[in-house]
């Protein structure tokens, strides 16, 4: 399991990805379900300032300080450079909390910004900030998490298995591989519709789906749930994760996605009244 989240619009929403310790938005409840896995996480990502994505870091921090877990870990959380709301709720923070037992830090982060996560020789992970539309008086990002990875360059891909060995061999791998850039996971965070080219080949998409009937939506800053079939069928995602759904659709939900379907996309939901894990 790699994946534990919460999410019900309005109301709460995190994202726990395990594998790098990262929290996407930290709604309230997030310290008492992650309960002792509080501890392992490193860094925060806060997708906007809205209370339902935010009000659990004030937890969180206290959990961490007084609790008998690892009082020493840094917690560093990464918001979009200028959201007054958040930049408001961190200063109080600091302020409530003036005797830390660990560093604690706020990063404002602008779009296509590079955060290092991992940086091994074998493995390096980043994660790359992009903005969304939301409410107009809200800076929102949503959060890729990025691995670079090798691949034979186009030319020496039909080439039988012991041709490429006997390349490696005499001009050595660096000569017939190229790096790219895969997109292990995409937050969506509170938004719109997203953009096509934003998610195009990612692996885990979660996409917020706040309306499952687009007639129930009065203002346009959130997504429904055709809208996204629709977009993902061109993206090439191997899992849609739809969150942030309205609690309204509780007694429907499960009948309304069974219909749903898109060839080569395995799809999930992360249901508003239960833990999901994944
Ligand atoms: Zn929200
Ligand atoms: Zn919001």
């Amino acid at each position: 399991m790699n994946i534990i989240a919460f999410s019900k619009a309005l109301y709460s929403t995190w994202i726990y990805y395990s594998p790098e310790r990262l929290l996407f938005d930290s709604g309230e409840g997030v310290s008492t379900m992650l309960s002792n896995k509080i501890y392992a996480v490193r860094n925060v990502f806060l997708t906007h300032g809205h209370v339902d994505h935010i009000a659990g870091l004030w937890s969180i921090i206290n959990t961490r300080n007084n609790a008998m877990g690892d009082r020493e870990k840094p917690l560093t959380v990464y918001y979009p450079a200028g959201n007054r709301g958040i930049e408001l709720y961190a200063d109080f923070l600091k302020r409530a909390n003036n005797e830390l037992r660990f560093k604690l830090e706020f990063v404002p982060v602008k779009q296509n910004e590079r955060i290092p996560i991992r940086e091994q020789s074998s493995t390096t992970r980043y994660i790359k900030p992009f903005s969304v539309v939301h409410t107009y008086s809200e800076t929102a990002y949503g959060y890729h998490l990025i691995e670079v990875r090798r691949r034979l360059k186009e030319e020496y891909r039909s080439l039988p298995k012991e041709e490429i060995t006997r390349l490696v061999k005499s001009i050595g791998s660096d000569e017939i591989t190229e790096t790219y850039e895969k997109k292990v996971l995409t937050i969506s965070g509170d938004t719109v519709l997203l953009k096509k080219e934003d998610i195009i080949d990612t692996e885990i998409l979660f996409h917020e789906c706040t309306f499952l009937k687009k007639e129930d939506r009065k203002f346009n800053n959130h997504a429904s749930l055709d809208e996204v079939i629709e977009l993902v069928k061109e993206a090439n995602v191997q899992t849609l994760i739809l969150y942030h759904i309205s609690s309204r659709y509780v007694r429907s939900l499960e009948r309304t996605l069974r219909k749903v379907n898109i060839p080569g996309t395995r799809i999930l939901f992360v249901h508003p009244e239960k833990i999901f894990e994944y």
